[in-house]
């Protein structure tokens, strides 16, 4: 039998005979038994021996059996409950009816039999077992309940964090879109800008785009948060480290971390970091480094958490996505602005900007000019040299108007060899003297074979015509210079005519 299975009673009985017999048959069933002959003597060892059970006399000396009942029920809690068995004689009917009150789990009358006393035995302890368990079984329940409780709200935060993340894949999708619909690139930067600045929100951003004139360098074409004068200057030289390692690892990075592991040989990221900014990440066009974004620190001071690297580097790839649509798209529509032989614009956009530069001039009611011109006798000269000399003819002369023109005169192919140039802000005597210094200069330039022509050089005649004096619309403006083209062929090619009321209309072919 093992140890713990040993069971304690305490037996509370005066009758000293009684308690010698009950202590011999107990102990001959494998009870422990300890015996007490008074009440009190019975409570101090119920604290000392912690029994399993007690046999308790209601009739005693001193404190009654009764007393001592509510003193040990009093003492037990449910934890280690003890049962307790009441012993009393024939004639004590009342005081088992107030024992059970009292929380006694049986009775025996005596005198009793000792077999049915053992039955009793073990039915309370078989009771108690029960009880224990119970009582491990609810403190099992309760720590299980707790567990439950604590997974719930692992759940409840795990689902709240889940929603978040939908919700910002699902704006990161809503931005993909937004941004790839976007062509124009200035539109573009600009709102990827605010996209970055509102998404994370940084109190500053720029973006960096390698320079139309000088592919060697990136330059800032926008930025959030920042004053046009801390801008002043600031290129990336491609050479510089920078550069390389974002080629190399193209992602988002931290400017801290980057300067580390370049060790602080990129002059860009000392740059950047007195900036204020502190994340870079690359702008790839076709698989090359074009450019990169640069974003400073967040309103709330807080550093990126795993979630929004992760949303920063597919946002990069989107954006790198939407710039590379965007440059193709702007190269597109370069070309399907562009003359092909000449390199000048084509008749598209002529028409194009002079539409707008005639609106503007009534809003700005600033001056505008257009000047047509055509090359005198070229069928000639095509018919002696052949075409490809004449084309020759017209690249070169594209090239004379194009070194004549001012930065903001459009300079167009109109048509097969004649040419329109619009001057903004030029007004009738301004034209004139562009028109002739266009005209001198073709007639002094030396063209090759020049000298087959009826006046043994390459000429051309220019006719001009202004907003406001000549015209109120863009179509009136046209065919006013063209009227003083027609001119100035009838009356002896090689030179400017400036519309006026001498030039008759109906002289158009
Ligand atoms: P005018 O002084 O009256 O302008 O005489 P023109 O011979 O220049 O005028 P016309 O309109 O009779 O002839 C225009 C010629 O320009 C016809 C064509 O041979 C030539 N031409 C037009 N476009 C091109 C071109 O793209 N390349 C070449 N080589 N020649 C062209
Ligand atoms: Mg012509
Ligand atoms: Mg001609």
């Amino acid at each position: 039998m093992k140890n713990n299975d040993v069971k304690k009673i305490l037996i509370i009985e005066d009758h000293r005979d009684m308690l010698v017999i009950l202590n011999r048959f107990l102990e001959e069933e494998g009870f422990i038994v300890i015996g007490a002959e008074t009440a009190e003597s019975g409570l101090r060892k119920f604290r000392k021996e912690n029994p399993d059970i007690i046999l308790l006399d209601l009739m005693l000396p001193g404190m009654s059996g009764l007393e001592a009942l509510k003193i040990i029920r009093d003492e037990t809690s449910d934890n280690t409950y003890i049962p307790v068995l009441i012993i009393t004689a024939k004639s004590g009917i009342e005081d088992i009816i107030n024992g059970l009150g009292l929380g006694a789990d049986d009775y025996l009358v005596k005198p009793f039999n000792l077999d049915e006393l053992k039955a009793r035995i073990n039915t309370a302890l078989r009771i108690k077992n029960l009880n224990d368990a119970l009582y491990h079984k609810t403190g099992e329940l309760e720590e299980a309940n707790k567990q439950i409780n604590l997974l719930n709200q692992r759940l409840l935060e795990k689902n709240q964090e889940l929603r978040r993340n939908i919700f910002n894949l699902n704006s990161l999708f809503e931005i993909s879109i937004e941004l790839s619909s976007i062509l124009e690139l200035d539109r573009l930067v600009n709102s990827i800008l605010l996209t970055l600045v509102g998404q994370f929100s940084c109190n500053s951003a720029i973006f960096m785009l390698s320079s139309k004139h000088n592919p060697e360098i990136i330059e800032v074409i926008n930025s959030k948060g920042f004053h046009q004068k801390e801008l002043k200057g600031f290129i990336i030289p491609k050479t510089d480290p920078l550069i390389d390692a974002l080629r190399q690892n193209p992602a988002p990075k931290l400017l801290e971390s980057l300067d580390l592991q370049l060790k602080n040989k990129s002059n860009a990221l000392k740059k950047m970091k007195e900036m204020g900014l502190e994340i870079v990440t690359p702008v790839s066009v076709q698989n090359t480094i074009e450019g990169l974004i640069s974003i400073g620190k967040r309103v709330s001071k807080r550093s990126f958490d795993k979630v929004e690297w992760e949303h920063l580097s597919i946002l990069s790839n989107i954006i790198s996505i939407a710039v590379s649509n965007a440059s193709m798209y702007n190269e597109i529509k370069q070309l399907s602005y562009t003359d092909g032989m000449t390199g000048l614009h084509n008749f598209r956009y002529f028409s194009l900007r002079l539409n707008e530069e005639v609106i503007r001039h009534k809003r700005m009611k600033t001056a505008l000019s257009l000047l047509i011109l055509d090359v005198d006798n070229f069928k000639n000269y095509n018919d002696t040299l052949g075409h490809p000399a004449g084309d020759e003819v017209l690249r070169k002369i594209a090239q004379i108007l194009k070194q004549t023109a001012r930065e903001n005169d459009i300079v167009a192919r109109y048509g097969g060899e004649e040419f329109a140039i619009i001057l903004p802000g030029t007004d009738r005597n301004g034209a004139k003297v562009v028109a002739e210094r266009i005209r001198e200069t073709i007639e002094k330039t030396y063209f090759i074979h020049e000298e087959i022509q009826p006046q043994g050089k390459v000429t051309i005649s220019i006719g001009v015509a202004s907003m406001p004096k000549n015209a109120k619309s863009a179509e009136e403006l046209t065919l006013k210079a063209d009227a003083a083209l027609y001119y100035a062929k009838r009356h002896g090619r090689n030179q400017v005519k400036m519309y006026s009321d001498d030039v008759p209309m109906d002289d158009l072919q």
